[in-house]
């Protein structure tokens, strides 16, 4: 006997964020769930008679979190490494390798196993859109087994075999290598392809060849670019059209008006056009490694599209708590905490091209629902560092949380 509700009804809402264009809030409201997908929303005194009904408590509701940036599939501790960065020590891209070393040890039940458990804490704190990348392999056997391994638990799976330079190996060899067997043997686990273009990683010749070869693969692109220092990778992004630059620490004024003209015909107000580059900020990780933070305001009040991700990964940003960057957004970066939730869920599915599923509470997308224990959303930067996160649902059905 199927006793599967065909219809779900989350009522006694006190707010619904829905970071659709106009940052819409439904006060006393309800949304109506039909498979996995929202089939309504609107006022409590009005909704539809449904098979199931779920009372809020008066609590807050916003999109899932889309985290378009994370590093999960890694084994090893590196908390030592983060403790003499704080005593003073500066952060250089090299201690990639030390994962790397950890990672390779690892056996596919172990480090599946890994994986999960960083996507199941995701989750927990409201994610229920994930990206996660390669890079921790740096070898054409590791790569492609760590793509695969992350092809089985996450959303979307971004191929980063250009993120370090192995020790021993010539930088132009492996870049070579990145886009020939490497590339060949990772693309059918993932839709994308980044280049750590900074220096310690990949000047610009490389990355241009990394982005090249990648795009005529089919992939989609993005980059890691501008976190340690002026540098190439923002435009470079915006010139191979990239779906994201991420980091974005040290931006001049061209590479905000290059960012800004990738989105000339994309009209914010009704999110139609083409889509151009999202500038992807990363808070946490800039508090972990003590760089300025991304200049977010900024980017925002020049037309750029930007997102938040949370960048957990074991060197430089070992969290993925996105209230967590959410507050630090409102808190430190001057968003407003409309600007910060959006750029949370739907600049994060910008970033994946994937907005017109996720990334906003819209009749007709996938019911990616979040509560919150708080009756407003200001509640995320208004009392930091606390776990407000209450009961998830993705596409429809509640994964986290009690009722
Ligand atoms: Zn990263």
């Amino acid at each position: 006997m199927n006793t599967t509700p065909k219809t779900t009804l989350i009522t006694s809402l006190s707010e619904v964020f829905t970071a659709d264009a106009v940052h819409s809030v439904v006060r006393d409201a309800a949304i109506l769930i039909e498979g996995e997908n929202i089939a309504w929303m609107g006022s409590a005194a009005q909704a539809p008679a449904a098979d199931e009904v779920i009372d809020a408590g008066y609590r807050a509701a916003l999109p899932g979190w889309v985290d378009s940036h994370t590093h999960l599939v890694f084994a090893g501790d590196r908390s030592q490494e983060f403790v003499a960065r704080m005593a003073g020590q500066e952060y250089a891209a090299g201690g990639i390798a030390v994962t790397t070393k950890a990672t390779t040890a690892t056996s596919d039940y172990d480090l599946t196993r890994l994986v999960m458990g960083r996507a199941a804490e995701a989750l927990a704190g409201g994610t229920t859109y994930l990206e996660t990348k390669t890079g921790y392999g740096l070898s054409v056997e590791e790569e492609t087994r760590h793509a695969r391994i992350a092809s089985t638990v996450v959303d979307q799976v971004t191929f980063l075999g250009a993120h370090l330079v192995p020790a021993g190996m010539n930088a132009q060899d492996y870049t070579d290598l990145v886009c020939g067997e490497m590339l060949e043997r990772v693309a059918p686990y993932v839709q994308f392809a980044d280049v750590f273009c900074e220096r310690g990683a990949f000047n610009e010749a490389q990355s241009r060849q990394v982005l090249a070869a990648c795009a005529e693969a089919g992939l989609g692109l993005r980059v890691h670019g501008n976190q340690l220092g002026p540098g190439p990778g923002t435009q470079l992004a915006v010139e191979f059209g990239a779906k994201s630059v991420d980091h974005v620490n040290y931006l001049d004024d061209s590479d905000i008006s290059a960012l800004a003209g990738s989105w000339e015909n994309w009209d914010a107000a009704t999110r139609t056009g083409t889509a151009g580059t999202v500038a992807t900020c990363l808070p946490a990780c800039d508090l972990s490694t003590r760089q300025p933070l991304a200049p977010g305001r900024e980017l925002i009040d020049a037309g750029v599209q930007i997102a938040l991700a949370s960048n957990c990964n074991p060197g430089t940003s070992y969290t993925s708590s996105m209230g967590f960057c959410v507050a630090t957004a409102v808190l430190q970066m001057r968003l407003s905490i409309e600007e910060a939730i959006t750029a949370a869920t739907y600049g994060g599915a910008l970033a994946l091209g994937v907005q017109n599923k996720v990334g906003s509470l819209e009749v007709g997308k996938r019911a990616d629902i979040q509560l919150l224990n708080a009756p407003s959303v200001a509640h995320l930067a208004y009392r930091p560092g606390m776990n407000l996160t209450g009961p998830v649902f993705r596409a429809g059905i509640q994964v986290s949380g009690k009722p």
